[in-house]
């Protein structure tokens, strides 16, 4: 069970909820972001929102229009509009790895000799050959982690690559700056504290690094990687949380309100798509089945192309018993 404690935010002296599971949190009044204490924390960054309300309309049509092609839905209803404010950590860290290890690998080597008669006597021999690797890996990297352990949120995990794509539009977070485009934004905080984002941040390069050794060589036998951590921002991306309705299913769509694009969206299978993919697929089949008929026995290729078609038509069959398409 968690409590609420209550607080004073020290930028705008608004009341404050603080849950103790929150690591960091934003004052709803002012947007100031905290820490679990009340104190003041300042890196804290924002893709800006660029969307309103009244261009989701057009969003949510265009998205329908194109992906949702040959499905003839059209009396669909937008039921709910939440924009909410997801929370990612961006760690930028500089780091360098030293390996070292070997690669074992088999070479074939051909010796030609005569022998007694004159004649000509050639011997292969398989070699296993090991080869000392070593070497250095150095970059910088950001490293993108979502702000919330285990969050079902809608689109959180595809708005990660956002946020790895454009953490160089982010600028310093500006509340009046945020309600002059939406004032409803709702803040969701984060369970994970700057220095456990930087210790996350280090396992991902770590990892990341192991790897990377161990593609390398067949046997890695030493490691070492050095960071050096070069910032961390707290960084918010506004996103869209729309559900619209068509006959008696809520679909959902996830829009950035950056850029306006879809992060992830959900289009309705309906009937006259499914009664496509099935005759589709019974084209493909009945495709195939000739193929393999006709040309079968005349040649292997021919009897592959049989089962190729065949498969595609299974292929297809996989749309006709989808509830939805998700994209994104
Ligand atoms: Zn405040």
């Amino acid at each position: 069970m968690s409590q609420v404690i209550g607080f004073q935010c020290p930028h705008c002296n608004a009341p404050l909820d603080i849950n103790p599971e929150d690591a960091i949190f934003n004052c709803e009044a002012c947007g100031q972001a905290l820490l679990s204490d009340g104190s003041i924390f300042d890196n804290h960054y924002i893709l800006s929102n660029s969307i309103s309300k009244g261009n989701i309309q057009d969003i949510v049509k265009n998205f329908i229009k194109k992906k949702g092609k040959l499905r003839g839905i059209k009396k669909y209803k937008i039921t709910n509009i939440s924009p909410i404010l997801l929370p990612f950590w961006s760690v930028a860290v500089s780091a360098s790895t030293h390996y070292m290890g070997y690669r074992q690998y088999t070479e074939t080597r051909t010796r030609t000799r005569r022998g007694s008669k004159g004649q000509t006597i050639t011997t292969t021999e398989h070699i296993t050959v090991y080869r000392h690797v070593e070497n250095n890996i150095n970059e910088k990297r950001l490293v993108v982690l979502i702000g919330r352990r285990g969050s079902s949120m809608y689109g959180y995990e595809n708005a990660k690559e956002i946020i790895r794509r454009d953490f160089n539009k982010a600028v310093p977070f500006n509340h009046n700056q945020l309600v002059k485009t939406e004032k409803d934004f709702q803040y969701l905080s984060s369970e994970i504290a700057a220095d456990a984002a930087n210790q996350l941040a280090k396992t991902v390069v770590f990892d990341d690094h192991r790897a990377q050794a161990e593609k390398a060589c067949t046997k890695v036998f030493d490691c070492a990687t050095q960071i050096t951590f070069e910032g961390v921002y707290f960084v918010h991306i506004p996103v869209w949380k729309v559900d619209y309705h068509f006959k008696g299913e809520t679909y959902r769509v996830a829009i950035s309100g950056n850029t306006g694009e879809i992060i992830i969206g959900e289009i309705p299978v309906t009937k006259i798509f499914r009664m496509i993919f099935l005759s589709l697929t019974f084209l493909f089949l009945i495709g195939g089945g000739t193929f393999s008929y006709f040309l079968g026995y005349s040649a292997v290729a021919t009897s592959i192309a049989g089962i190729i078609v065949s498969l595609l038509g299974l292929l297809t069959l996989r749309n006709v018993f989808k509830p939805m398409t998700v994209v994104g």
